[in-house]
């Protein structure tokens, strides 16, 4: 992993001196900071561990000098970090941060919560149909009730078995979907669905939410 161009807080990073200084005398190679460290500070030359890309290092992490099992890593006293803290007065630049960091949150929350409640919605529903449509003129008032009410009706499919039988009538099936033109849920309107069916003596053969 290449060295980055970043910063720390608004500080050019390379003027933060916060990074590992391995003693090679004491590295044993055993690759532990390498395989550990998960910014690529580290790379291995003649089986010691180098810190190639020291300024990716995470100021204020110390895992690599935790880890070693030899204590051949070190890091600059604290206090010096505190003190560039001071003099670049960082802490209302760390407030606003925070503070954007929980907007953040909070709007994924938001839209997590919008997400989840859209997710319960019943938004489109297939109804099945069946009976003897005849003279009923059902089409047109299936029209009737969803005009003007944010409703439609889509993939209609009426199934006539025979001409002469449906003229005997024999029972014929229909199915179509109920959606929302507004993304609203749907439920209140499925009552006035069922009382058109009853009324029409068809049967409703099933409703299934999509
Ligand atoms: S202190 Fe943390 S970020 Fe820095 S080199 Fe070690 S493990 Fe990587
Ligand atoms: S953890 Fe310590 S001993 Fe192991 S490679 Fe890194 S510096 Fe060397």
């Amino acid at each position: 992993m290449a060295e980055k161009q970043n910063t720390w807080h608004g500080i050019p990073r390379a003027e933060v001196p916060w990074y590992p200084s391995v003693d090679r005398d004491t590295c044993i190679g055993c690759t532990l900071c390498y395989v550990t460290c998960g910014r690529g500070v580290y790379e291995m030359q003649d089986n010691k561990a180098v810190a190639a890309n020291r300024y990716n290092c995470m100021v204020g992490c110390s895992t690599c000098g935790v880890v070693c099992p030899v204590e051949a890593i070190s890091f600059p006293g604290r206090d010096l970090v505190w003190k560039m803290e001071r003099e670049y007065k960082i802490f209302k630049l760390v407030r606003q941060e925070a503070k954007e960091k929980m907007a953040k949150l909070e709007a994924a929350k938001a839209r997590a919560a919008a997400e989840e409640a859209i997710a319960k919605l019943t938004t489109q529903v297939r109804i099945e149909v069946a009976g003897e449509f005849g003279e009923k003129r059902f089409l047109v008032k299936l029209g009737e009730l969803v005009q003007d009410r944010p409703y439609d009706i889509v993939n209609l499919h009426l199934n006539v078995p025979t001409v002469k039988g449906a003229l005997e009538k024999t029972p014929s099936f229909m199915t179509f979907e109920v959606t929302s033109t507004e993304q609203l849920d749907i439920q209140d309107f499925l009552p006035d669905l069922r009382s058109l069916i009853r009324e029409n003596e068809l049967v409703l053969v099933s409703e299934k939410k999509l």
